[in-house]
């Protein structure tokens, strides 16, 4: 019989044994502990697990509130729950011609049975064999009228810690580590060091900000007493995270404001001329952040500014200005992109906004010959042939390069300028905390008269109030407002198997002159599996769907010069459609495509599909967006509804940052975040708090000299050292 779950009045203490050296110091190794041979405690270094501060600080994956599990007939569509049972069936069947596999169980429990499905993990049917007992998280789904579970986790049952009542800590694990020893080790280490651990923080603020003492927040972070507990626990925690990551920001903000810029002024008819010759006029929006850099730039301090505007607002113009303000003041500039089709994408954008006939350039031109034309306006990227490379490099030494336009490469090799005076990022999402500081590093070092002016550009629209604490590093002008003319982009999501819908509406407008773009997922997180697939579904398309089309081809593997080969005949109407795998997402402009088939949508985030999206409707036309999804229900899923209801893209932004959390949100890795591990960048209430605290701390010592905050320096440090926290 399936076991039931159970409800109990209160968790029971900890019952660890009692250690063989529990006066051991907390830098200890795990050797000091009941139970741990020198065997185990190799098996445990490789989760990064060698002192007893390493096992506190391991926090838990999740958690499972044995004491809250539901039995199957008490399950409700579309919510997420645990359950446990005994598997009853299992049945293992290729799908999608043999290219997939898909493993059932059925689950039983005393009340009634469930179904469950896996995808892709043949190895599971060695794993859950009938009559195995096991628990099994997830969310309740429904198919064909019954429910069924769509799983995240599943283990084996483990009676012994079900018998305790309480919420249990999930560990990620590695091979030869169990769950259960894990928890064992633990639960020692918490038990007679947790509540030694001195506390960072000024006993002052503890009690001002309403926290648990952190001896405390790690005991309840690990095996919490009851779900309050684990919430007060993981907001002490989530504070201390938020506090050095607010006193870092603000350090590099008052670094760089204290920090010599070198003062990049043009005179207003000059400003308003180099207006006058862009191909159109700039909107209010970019009018106004354009005087926002000019501004900043016309400053003995370094500009620090973010550019954050939707996906088409128009952005590339403000930095051309940007970037021909810089020369004009005699100065170099860099833009780097986080891509080469972007980076060429830019610099052709760049030379005809910075070249344009009638420009103050072509007037400058006359006095100092050809300023912003190649060979003084430059390519530089990973593929750049070497013998150019050098040429390139030599020039920015020099000074006869004034402008440079490539990849991160740009940062990576050994560059050096004769004076940078402003650096544009693009897409900042892709680019971090420690980028930014090393461009700043570089720039103070290449520049002479003090560090280069920074303009960084995002697409990825950041909700203000996050933009104030992720990058209070730097001021915020914001694009908030479309180039006239656009057109809406109508959204659609479709059942795979109504994809040839899809296809007859590209063909459609593909026979009133427009173009497409058909999207495909990333199926492995390998790039070249990617393009095998890529190539795969070209060929296809090609043969079977659209052959009276000329369908072109974009993927990671190809070269630079492949791929711009490739975009440019698409721009030029050379090719009816492009299939591409995700190197088209960010910033790609071409006016006539009006409809974008992404396949697979349900496997791409909502920032990511939004940036899809802006590939269209940049021109005259009305366009469309169609979202195949695989899924058994595609409109069960929040992320493509909200794209079916939003265009806007700080809207999609805030959902996007309810449905995944701010890791995924910012790509933790990327941008230096590792560090936030409980912290919740949604959560406003604890940033609000910690960012009063970090003001208050910051004002009275802003060197954090004072002893007793010489625990906070130290944190602040190791917070902020790139790499740290990141065990995985
Ligand atoms: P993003 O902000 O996504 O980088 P772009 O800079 O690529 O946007 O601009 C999107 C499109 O809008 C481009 O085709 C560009 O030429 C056009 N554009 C930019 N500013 C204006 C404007 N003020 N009026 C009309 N079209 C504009
Ligand atoms: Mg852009």
């Amino acid at each position: 019989m399936a076991p039931r779950p159970r409800r109990q009045t209160g968790p029971q203490p900890l019952r660890s044994p009692v250690p063989l050296n529990a006066a051991a110091g907390v830098d200890s190794p795990l050797t000091v502990l009941y139970g741990v041979g020198p065997e185990n405690a190799a098996k445990f270094k490789r989760l990064g697990l060698n002192t007893l501060r390493d096992v506190l600080l391991y926090f838990p994956r999740r958690y499972d509130d044995y004491s809250r599990m539901k039995t199957i007939n008490r399950l409700e569509y579309g919510e997420e729950c645990t359950v446990i049972g005994t598997i009853t069936e299992s049945h293992q069947r290729r799908i999608r011609g043999g290219q997939s596999t898909l493993f059932k169980v059925v689950l039983s429990d005393a009340t009634g049975m469930l179904e469950i499905s896996f995808f892709n993990q043949p190895w599971l049917a060695q794993q859950l064999t009938t009559g195995k007992q096991v628990v099994v998280s997830g969310r309740v789904d429904q198919y064909l009228g019954r429910l069924t579970l769509v799983p995240d986790e599943w283990e084996y049952l483990d009676r012994e810690l079900l018998n305790t009542g309480r919420i249990v800590p999930v560990y990620r694990l590695t091979s030869g580590v169990l769950q259960r020893g894990l928890r064992k080790v633990t639960a020692q280490v918490v038990q007679y060091w947790a509540r030694k651990m001195p506390d960072a923080l000024p006993a002052e603020m503890v009690q001002r900000a309403g926290l648990l003492s952190y001896g405390e927040a790690l005991a309840h972070i690990h095996f919490p007493d009851n779900g309050a507990a684990l919430e007060a626990a993981k907001h002490r925690l989530a504070f201390d995270e938020l506090l050095l990551l607010q006193l870092g920001v603000m350090r590099q903000r008052k670094e760089w404001q204290s920090a010599n810029g070198q003062p990049l002024a043009v005179p207003d008819d000059w400003l308003s001329s180099f207006a006058g010759s862009l191909p159109y006029a700039l909107t209010h929006a970019q009018q106004r952040a354009l005087a926002d850099v000019r501004a900043d730039m016309g400053r003995n301090v370094p500009m620090n500014r973010l550019l954050q505007g939707d996906v088409g607002s128009g952005k590339t113009a403000v930095a051309a200005a940007a970037m021909a303000v810089a020369a004009q003041a005699g100065a170099q500039s860099a833009l780097m992109a986080p891509t080469s089709i972007l980076a060429e994408q830019h610099y052709k954008t760049l030379l005809r906004l910075l070249s344009a006939e009638g420009s103050v350039h072509a007037e400058r031109a006359e006095s100092s010959a050809g300023r912003l034309l190649p060979p003084a306006f430059r390519l530089l990227q990973g593929s750049t042939p070497a013998s150019e490379k050098e040429e390139i490099y030599a020039g920015l030494r020099s000074g006869a390069v004034k402008v440079v336009v490539g990849t991160h490469a740009l940062i990576e090799a050994p560059v050096e300028f004769a004076s940078l005076g402003l650096v544009v990022v693009d897409e900042q999402h892709r680019f971090g905390v420690a980028q930014r500081a090393a461009l700043r590093g570089k720039g103070a070092a290449a520049a002479q008269g003090g560090g280069p002016h920074l303009l960084v550009m995002t697409a990825t629209p950041i909700p203000r109030t996050l933009a104030l604490t992720v990058y209070g590093d730097l001021d915020l002008s914001v694009l908030d407002e479309m180039p006239p003319g656009r057109q809406p982009i109508t959204t659609h999501i479709l059942h795979a198997n109504e994809r040839e819908r899809g296809f007859a509406f590209i063909r459609s407008q593909i026979h009133k002159g427009r173009q497409a773009f058909v999207i495909f997922p990333l199926v492995e997180e390998s790039e070249k599996i990617e393009a095998k697939a890529a190539v795969d579904e070209h060929a296809r398309l090609q043969k079977e769907v659209f052959p009276e089309f000329k369908l072109g081809l974009l993927h990671g593997r190809m070269r630079a010069d492949e791929k711009d080969d490739v975009m440019t005949r698409f721009r030029a109407g050379e090719y009816h459609l492009l299939v591409s795998t995700s190197v088209v997402e960010v910033g790609v402009d071409v006016p006539n495509a009006t409809v974008i088939l992404i396949e697979g949508a349900n496997r791409f985030g909502l920032a990511q599909l939004h940036q899809f999206r802006g590939r269209v409707g940049r021109g005259e036309h009305p366009s469309t967006c169609l979202l195949v999804s695989d899924a058994f229900n595609p409109r069960a899923d929040e992320r493509l509804l909200a794209m079916e209801q939003s265009q806007d893209g700080f809207v999609l932004a805030e959902k996007d940052l309810d449905l995944r959390g701010p890791g995924d949100f910012l790509g933790t890795r990327q941008s230096g975040f590792a560090g936030l591990r409980m912290a919740k960048l949604s959560d406003m209430k604890t940033i609000e708090k910690a960012r009063r605290e970090a003001h208050l701390l910051f004002e009275r010592d802003p060197e954090l000299k004072a002893p007793e905050h010489q625990a906070i320096a130290e944190n602040l440090a190791r917070f902020w050292t790139p790499g740290a926290g990141d065990v995985s």
